[in-house]
């Protein structure tokens, strides 16, 4: 049966941190705080992942209370989501996502997010969307103290639900 998960996040920019999105290491001022590499769009795809295949959320797989989990890279987080997907013969279909931000400029590392977080989902780059945009200045976001991201999943489910 096909099934639709939503994900969203946001972490709030941070100085002395690298900046991780979607798996790739991005030249910038700031990183992002957060208990693990605070890689908002993997954890976004994660909660998407989840979603669709009818299981809790990131925060139970990977609780923030957690302290060997401090530091973890994304990747290897959604490589765990996507072990939990395969044990339950959920296949994933496509994920699309979008990450909000007035910086820095994404564009220019799209294709190797793609490569990065299809290595981690065992998933075809062409299956992968990442759109960018900005928050026109407005809000916490229009004012650049942090980033979001959305996703959605679609997904293919053997159990029935
Ligand atoms: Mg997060």
């Amino acid at each position: 049966m096909f099934a639709t998960g939503i994900g969203y996040d946001v972490h709030r920019f941070l100085e002395g941190r690298p900046l991780i999105l979607g798996g790739v290491r991005i030249p910038h001022a700031m990183g992002l705080e957060g208990h693990s590499d605070a890689d908002v769009l993997c954890h976004a795809i994660a909660d998407a992942l989840l979603g669709a295949a009818g299981e809790p959320d990131i925060g139970h797989y990977f609780p923030n209370t957690d302290e060997s989990l401090r530091g973890i890279s994304s990747i290897e987080i959604l490589r765990q989501v996507q072990a939990v997907l395969t044990k339950k013969s959920v296949v994933i279909l496509n994920i699309d996502a979008t990450l909000i931000a007035e910086m820095p400029k994404i564009a220019p590392h799209l294709s190797a997010m793609k490569a990065a977080l299809g290595g981690a989902l065992s998933l075809p780059p062409q299956r992968i969307g990442i759109k960018a945009t900005t928050n026109e200045g407005m809000g916490f976001l229009g004012r650049g103290e942090g980033i979001a991201a959305m996703a959605v999943a679609a997904v293919d489910r053997s159990d029935e639900f």
